[in-house]
């Protein structure tokens, strides 16, 4: 914790998780460690606004989130947004984790470049940075531009250096992480194929996928 004292830093990686996956895991570890995150959340999507409907049940891949996270502090588990009854806009998640949190503490919202870029289409998405800063993880597949008015935001509000992200919201970092070219929908690819996923998952997510059947073909 490099706040001032008593001030805490936590970080969030919100998904589908359909399923978790090694990139996602990998990425939200260093992070951790790199902003020396008293936690780094994985909030789990309930039904995402702006995207297909995930194709196993909220309750599958809150468990296997669990799973992967378990023993793997600083990273756990937030499921708040499975609790709701609307939908999960990353909004409402941040404004009711601010209420849990003190002025001086630092919430970080974790993205992959692939979903910054994709902001402007997020439910009050010019709102974000009034309640945390944005780290901005470059993925291997990172073929998307960024609209202009992400270039303008990014003029304004980008740090060259994460480590000096201040106060408790308002600016955007990038992040290298270790390059893992793996995607859930590649997982599910594989799986509904009757290939294995093996090292894409850990190892108790592919001992769950396996004794609930989950993404086989003939699901
Ligand atoms: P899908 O293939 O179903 O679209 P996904 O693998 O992209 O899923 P999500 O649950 O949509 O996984 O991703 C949650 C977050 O993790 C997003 O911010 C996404 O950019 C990031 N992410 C996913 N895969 C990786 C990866 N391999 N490396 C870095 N970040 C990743």
């Amino acid at each position: 914790m490099s706040q001032g004292s008593g001030a805490r830093r936590i970080g969030i990686l919100g998904g589908t998780f359909d399923p978790v996956h090694i990139g996602h895991l990998r990425g939200a570890l260093e992070v951790a460690e790199m902003f020396d995150l008293d936690e780094l959340r994985l909030i789990p999507n309930a039904r995402p606004p702006h995207r297909d409907t995930p194709n196993c049940s909220a309750q599958d891949r809150l468990a296997m989130v669990r799973l992967a996270v378990q023993d793997l502090p600083p990273l756990c588990v937030d499921a708040r947004e499975l609790e709701r009854e609307k939908p999960s806009y990353t909004i409402d998640t941040l404004i009711s984790l601010r209420a849990e949190l003190g002025e001086e503490d630092q919430l970080l919202l974790v993205v992959g470049w692939d979903a910054f870029c994709g902001l402007p289409t997020w439910h009050r998405w010019e709102e974000l940075l009034d309640y945390c800063h944005i780290l901005v993880l470059q993925r291997p597949d990172a073929g998307s531009e960024a609209p202009q008015v992400l270039r303008d935001l990014l003029a304004a509000r980008s740090v060259p250096d994460p480590q000096v992200l201040c106060g408790g919201s308002g600016q955007i970092a990038f992040v290298w992480q270790t390059p893992l070219e793996v995607s859930a929908t590649q997982i599910r690819q594989l799986l509904a194929s009757g290939k294995s996923v093996r090292f894409l998952v850990p190892d108790a997510v592919l001992a769950y996928i396996n004794a609930h059947g989950l993404y086989r073909a003939s699901n």
